[in-house]
């Protein structure tokens, strides 16, 4: 009587369906236009009020934040590009193998772009791929 594993909740018959994973990007890209401060920014600038000394500050902020949340900013790429995947009929298909990736891996990182086994060797050489966040690396 072991149940070491929760049961595992039934991926759609098996049916892959993209449509579940764009709204999780969706979610995802919101999310990381909240926490970039992208939305703020955009509503201080139409706000037009910023005087000089406000925009030194804020280009120094900004600045400070670009490199604190680059990893952020790598995330925001890779759902957007999973985005467009699913726009064109390719996600969930790794891009460099062409292996499905499996569902299992999406649910976790539904912006992942490679294969489990893909990954772990573009982790490898991390060093002359600067495209590859930890973030994906962790899985
Ligand atoms: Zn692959």
């Amino acid at each position: 009587m072991k149940s070491n594993r929760a049961p595992a909740p039934a991926p759609n018959n098996g049916a892959f369906n993209p449509n579940l994973f764009r709204r999780m990007l969706e979610e995802k890209r919101q999310e990381l236009n909240i926490t970039l401060g992208l939305l703020k920014f955009d509503s201080i600038a139409s706000a037009g009020r910023v005087n000089e000394e406000d925009q030194a500050q804020m280009s120094h902020d900004e600045f400070i934040s670009l490199s604190r949340n680059k990893q952020d900013y790598q995330a925001l790429r890779l759902v957007n590009e999973a985005l467009d995947r699913v726009e064109a009929g390719d996600y969930g298909v790794c891009q460099r193998c062409e292996e499905p990736i499996s569902p299992r891996r999406l649910e976790v990182l539904p912006w992942a772009k490679y294969c489990v086994r893909c990954q772990e060797r573009i982790a490898e050489r991390a060093q002359e791929e600067d495209d590859v966040p930890t973030l994906t690396a962790s899985w």
